[in-house]
């Protein structure tokens, strides 16, 4: 899958918009230490979904909006679009070019779009969820998470693979199903109680 774009705006260090055009090939970002490298990346988690604030590196989720300087005042919202292109259909959506974003504001307000049109977390879960992109990617991989992969106990090491192979989002979904049947057999069973109860 192809990432053509990264646009931010008021998101950690990034206070100005900011264009990432990412060529074919490999992309390299170098700069000094503190320079916001990883906060690309962050960038990049974030707008595909990513709802652990200390999964970015911060205490709360209001720490991704740019803070501010002694030269910049703080903003108000972090903005974050990806374009992907999907040229190869890997998305199952009929664009061949698809724009994710995210906004966050101060107050706790979000906002979420695919193509411009206003949208839910779980639809752009969803979206990616079969890319090994989704909620719990597996394509980032950060300082120390290495590490993390190759100590994890087997139960998680499974939901990797898994995430990796498309079928999380089934299991979820089974899960949700079987909760439902569950609530559905105690009703029936009450429904049984009274039916005996009056006849
Ligand atoms: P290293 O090479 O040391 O890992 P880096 O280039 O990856 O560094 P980052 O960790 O991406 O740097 O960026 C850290 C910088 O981002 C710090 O200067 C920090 O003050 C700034 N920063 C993080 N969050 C915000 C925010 N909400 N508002 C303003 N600046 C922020």
């Amino acid at each position: 899958m192809y990432l053509k774009r990264l646009e931010v705006r008021g998101f950690k260090s990034f206070a100005s918009a900011t264009r990432f055009d990412l060529e074919p090939g490999v992309t390299a970002i170098v700069g000094p230490n503190g320079s916001g490298k990883s906060n690309v990346v962050d960038a990049l988690t974030w707008v595909m979904g990513e709802q652990g604030a200390r999964a970015l590196r911060g205490g709360k989720m209001e720490d991704v909006i740019f803070a501010g300087t002694s030269s910049r005042p703080a903003l108000g919202r972090a903005q974050v679009s990806l374009t992907i292109d999907n040229s190869d259909e890997v998305l199952p959506i009929e664009y061949t070019e698809v724009t994710i974003s995210r906004t966050l504001f101060r107050s706790g307000a979000s906002e979420y779009a695919i193509n411009g049109t206003a949208c839910r977390l779980l639809d752009i879960q969803e979206l990616l969820s079969d890319t090994g992109m989704g909620r719990q990617m597996h394509v980032i991989v950060g300082q120390g998470q290495l590490d993390r992969i190759l100590q994890a106990t087997p139960e998680d090491r499974r939901s990797f693979i898994e995430e990796a192979a498309g079928v999380l989002k089934f299991r979820r979904r089974k899960e949700k199903t079987e909760r439902k049947l569950a609530a559905l057999e105690a009703n029936l069973l009450r429904l049984s109680d009274l039916t005996k109860e009056v006849s």
